[in-house]
């Protein structure tokens, strides 16, 4: 389905849980967030539902997020649930990766075909102290997994930090000279609670000089599977490639395709805009699928063209990890 702004609207994230087994700096306080009563979470049935019902409006892609989507018990049946549902051509998720390596084979059999692996520090203090407690070995032996697995294409994401890991980029950029893996640079945003500040802010443009300055040209290409905002490169002799995510410098508005979920059932239709639609309520309160798939019609009509991230985050109640990134 287009909005009102001719953007055709064909991509779900689904944040399945609030919760963590980490505590990033950049996206939550250091004592965590208030967990969500279980009962207010939706259900794998009831998701599946609001699934069958965001297809009727043009919904093809999906994306599980979370919190952590890995610390949801028996993930894989939800995988395998949503897979069955013919409309839905791409399923993805993305993962601090840290419990993905015992987990991995089993979604993979459950059908799930791609990730996205969060990862800030080459050097394991660092992993550490931006994750609150994180050991990088776990997320290595996870990313091995997935490359072992053929998980592909194998997604990055790497949220640029000056003063603590802009020393980083070019060492991170070299392992796709060796590893078929896709590392993509994501500008800080600024989200409530958080440490760092605007100062700590690296845009795209200079991250891309330092690489071409102390590695040498980057060629073009042509989007990855799932018509993200990433913008590819690629080193020369590379096996992998440098994705930029301009979140802050460059919106993509203009080709914005997706509306969120949040693990409570409430359906936004920008991560930047208070304004969101209660489905659980309608759920719970037995509505048809077709009158579920009305709610998700009269959101994507609410989808603002665009919005000013430079105010700040204008969510003084959740933070990132509440709303699924
Ligand atoms: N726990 C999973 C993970 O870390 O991949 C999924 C949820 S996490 C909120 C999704 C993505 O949001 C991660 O790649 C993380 O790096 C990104 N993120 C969180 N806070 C951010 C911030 N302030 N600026 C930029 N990206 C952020
Ligand atoms: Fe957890 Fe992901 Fe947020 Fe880190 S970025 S605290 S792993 S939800």
């Amino acid at each position: 389905m287009q909005d009102n702004f001719q953007r055709e609207i064909n991509y779900l994230r689904i944040s399945i849980t609030d919760r963590c087994n980490l505590r990033c700096i950049y996206c939550m306080p250091p004592e965590g967030v208030k967990s969500i009563p279980h009962q207010e979470i939706l259900r794998f049935e009831e998701i599946i539902r609001l699934i069958q019902a965001a297809v009727l409006v043009g919904i093809r892609k999906v994306r599980l997020t979370g919190g952590e989507p890995l610390v949801r018990r028996n993930l894989p049946d939800l995988i395998r649930a949503i897979n069955s549902i013919p409309e839905v051509d791409d399923l993805a998720l993305t993962t601090n990766g840290t419990l993905l390596a015992p987990q991995a084979e089993e979604l993979k059999k459950a059908g799930l075909k791609r990730l996205n692996i969060s990862f800030d520090s080459l050097k394991p203090e660092r992993y550490r102290y931006i994750t609150r407690g994180g050991k990088i070995d776990d997320v290595l032996e996870g990313i091995k997994t997935a490359l072992a697995l053929d998980l592909k294409p194998v997604k990055i994401n790497t949220v640029v930090i000056k003063g603590f890991n802009d020393d980083e980029i070019c060492d991170l950029a070299q392992v796709t000279l060796k590893y078929p893996l896709h590392i993509r640079f994501i500008e800080l945003m600024p989200v409530a609670s958080i440490d760092w500040t605007q100062e700590n802010y690296l845009s795209t443009e200079k991250v891309k000089m330092v690489i071409k300055n102390q590695l040498g040209s980057l060629q073009k290409m042509d989007k990855l599977a799932g018509n993200g905002p990433a913008k590819y490169y690629r080193l020369a002799g590379a096996k992998g490639t440098i994705g930029f995510i301009t979140a802050q410098s460059n919106h993509f508005c203009a080709s914005c395709n997706r509306l969120r979920l949040s693990s409570t059932g409430t359906l936004r239709p920008c991560l930047y805009d208070q304004k969101e639609v209660d489905l659980k309520g309608a759920l719970r309160k037995g509505a048809s699928i077709e009158e579920l798939a009305e709610l998700f019609a009269y959101t994507i009509l609410y989808k603002p063209k665009g919005h000013s991230l430079t105010k700040g985050w204008p969510d003084k109640k959740r933070v990132m990890s509440q709303i699924g990134g």
